[in-house]
């Protein structure tokens, strides 16, 4: 296993912006990306990390919020179902220092390969939801900046009196 470099918004975004392709096949060389994928991300405390974050352009994610659920491996996942709403704050490991208010859905079916090639629906519900959400989207070229209602640093800490008013920043 290794770790990559995380591609930045700022430096990286055309790499971001692409649409990823579907995995033909889950070969070793997929399953050792996963294992890439999941070793960056727990080194830089992500709860998520999707290919093009590490300049892979394939419908690949790793995803553990430590719920203890996972790790999910998410191979061409695909929402088949939403269901609710959830309001919340989201970063990403692509975005430095900006934090923004994002609408989910609360509850999600995720129909996806597994390591084995299997397809598989997951259910998930709350920030576990959130997290796929998030990383299904990254592989459309879609970066949360893209739809929060409001962006804002996470460290500043007069925050709280400002009224929300950081427009967000469209493709
Ligand atoms: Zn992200």
């Amino acid at each position: 296993m290794a770790i990559r470099k995380i591609l930045n918004e700022r430096t990286d975004n055309t790499t971001l912006r692409r649409k990823c392709r579907v995995v033909e096949q889950v070969d070793d060389r997929i399953l050792m990306l996963l294992d890439d994928m999941l070793e960056t991300m727990v080194d830089a405390n992500g709860v998520g990390l999707a290919a093009p974050q590490v300049g892979v352009l394939r419908r690949l994610a790793v995803v553990d919020v430590e719920d203890g659920t996972g790790p999910y491996f998410l191979i061409n996942p695909e929402i088949i179902e939403r269901e609710g709403e959830q309001v919340g704050p989201e970063g990403c490991l692509s975005v430095s220092r900006l934090n923004g208010t994002v609408t989910r859905p609360m509850k999600i079916k995720v129909k996806a390969l597994d390591r084995e090639g299997k397809e598989r629906i997951y259910e998930a519900e709350g920030y576990l939801a959130r997290a796929m959400c998030h990383e299904i989207d990254h592989l459309d070229g879609i970066l949360f900046i893209d739809v929060a209602a409001d962006l804002y640093d996470p460290d500043d800490k007069e925050r709280e009196k400002k009224p929300l008013k950081v427009r967000a920043r469209r493709k």
